[in-house]
């Protein structure tokens, strides 16, 4: 029997989600906050998680990130707000496998929630947010507050190799393995000359300092330059 967490405030939706579920054959957990659902989920194994935006103590979208951050990969289906585009689109980037936009029916409910069971758990990379950058390393896209930046495929992966290391410092060498093939490439130069460029790109344009070169070390990204 799939195990199923609905975090869900409306007393009355979460007693007819469950409900509608239980009839299904799912057993169902409700939590009426974020925080509390955040908690279970963390606590218990659940199949699937029914997650609302809107809730009281931590919102939906930040129970997902957590979740995601913490290395749950727990399917999360995400009931939105309706003609919520920006939700839906938030919803995925936070790392929701699926949405749902309210008011919805039960029975689309459970065919979703079927097909999220289906495929079951999906491992993906983390959207990065860091130094007033976010750089979403699914779709190869980064952006600097609304400004999308575009990047080539290297200085991307230098990029989010530096971010993810973010108040580390790492050396050149450490790039150079992460990013280039080692034996054929193996010049710190091209660490140099695509931290440069990544400058010119990332910085320059906004008058920003992301990237600071720790002399005789390497280089150092500050989470909140
Ligand atoms: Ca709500």
């Amino acid at each position: 029997m799939a195990r199923i967490l609905v975090v869900e405030d409306e007393k009355r939706v979460a007693a007819a989600v469950r409900r509608g579920l239980e009839a299904n054959g799912f057993a169902v957990d409700v939590a009426l906050r974020g925080d509390d659902g955040l908690w279970m989920a963390t606590e218990n194994p659940y199949d699937v998680i029914v997650l609302d935006v809107m809730l009281p103590g931590m919102n939906g979208f930040r129970v997902c990130a957590s979740l995601r951050e913490a290395g749950n990969w727990t399917p999360i289906l995400m009931l939105t707000a309706k003609s919520g585009e920006l939700d839906e689109a938030e919803a995925l980037d936070t790392g929701a496998d699926d949405f749902l936009s309210k008011p919805f029916s039960y029975v689309v409910l459970v065919a979703r929630l079927r097909a999220l069971l289906r495929r079951g758990v999906r491992e993906r990379p983390v959207v990065v947010e860091a130094a007033g950058l976010r750089l979403d390393p699914a779709a190869r896209r980064v952006w600097r507050g609304d400004v999308e930046i575009s990047l080539t495929a290297r200085e991307f992966a230098v990029l989010e190799f530096l971010l993810r290391r973010r108040d580390e410092v790492v050396t050149k060498t450490e790039v150079l393995e992460a990013v280039w093939d080692y034996e054929f490439e193996g010049d710190p130069n091209n660490v140099e000359v695509y931290v440069k460029r990544l400058r010119q790109k990332i910085d320059a344009p906004f008058d920003t300092k992301t990237i600071t070169t720790i002399r005789g070390a390497g280089y150092r990204v500050d989470s909140r330059s």
